[in-house]
């Protein structure tokens, strides 16, 4: 029996994320979407019914724009995550969930130093991946990647994107086959993504997360 742990990222999308949502509560699986702050503000009763049916939402930057390796400033990092966090208000995580922008799945520099200081002295928890599937590039053969790769996790993190309503379409084909195949699927995150617990850094942070 094999733990899997699904996220969707970079919502919502008003046409997408409605379908995500219906799939996930037909299957009966719970997950967290990774909003972004400013697609939020567009979308926010998408959010609210995914919050409404069990589902947890967490920050994924305001802008979505630029890894922090690449800016590291403090009105920058105040921005993007500070703003994200505002708006999502109520429809919060009471461990204030946030994921970092990496730029096309990458893991490393995807913080800072800054950036860490900043989610530590907010008590955020920090909850990174570890299988990329790339269901943003290849809309109609990710499910092929995803699942020889989902097999050689022990307990994988699935990152998947509810904007792209192409690849969505593979959704249900993708979570047939892994229940098909005994999957039981977690809300909760396996303890090697979680980068920070409510401000408390762990291990994981040592691993090149952080740029210098
Ligand atoms: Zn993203």
């Amino acid at each position: 029996m094999q733990r899997v742990t699904l996220t969707f990222d970079n919502g919502p999308d008003a046409e997408v994320t409605p379908r995500v949502l219906d799939i996930l509560a037909r299957r009966g699986i719970r997950s967290t979407f990774f909003v972004v702050g400013s697609k939020l503000v567009i979308s926010r009763a998408t959010s609210e019914r995914a919050h409404a049916e069990g589902h947890w939402i967490g920050n994924h930057t305001w802008s979505h724009s630029i890894p922090f390796r690449d800016r590291g400033d403090v009105d920058f990092i105040q921005s993007e995550i500070d703003r994200t966090q505002q708006e999502i208000g109520m429809l919060a995580h009471p461990d204030r969930l946030f994921r970092p922008y990496g730029g096309k799945g990458r893991l490393d520099g995807s913080l800072n130093a800054r950036a860490v200081k900043h989610l530590a002295d907010g008590g955020y928890t920090c909850i990174v991946w570890n299988a990329v599937p790339g269901d943003f590039a290849n809309h109609d053969g990710w499910v092929e990647t995803a699942l020889p790769q989902v097999a050689t996790i022990d307990w994988p993190l699935v990152v998947l994107h509810d904007v792209h309503a192409r690849a969505m379409q593979h959704l249900d084909r993708f979570l047939g086959r892994l229940q098909d195949r005994g999957t039981v699927f977690e809300q909760k995150f396996p303890p090697n993504c979680v980068a920070m617990n409510r401000g408390r850094q762990t291990d994981l942070l040592e691993s090149g997360i952080v740029a210098n």
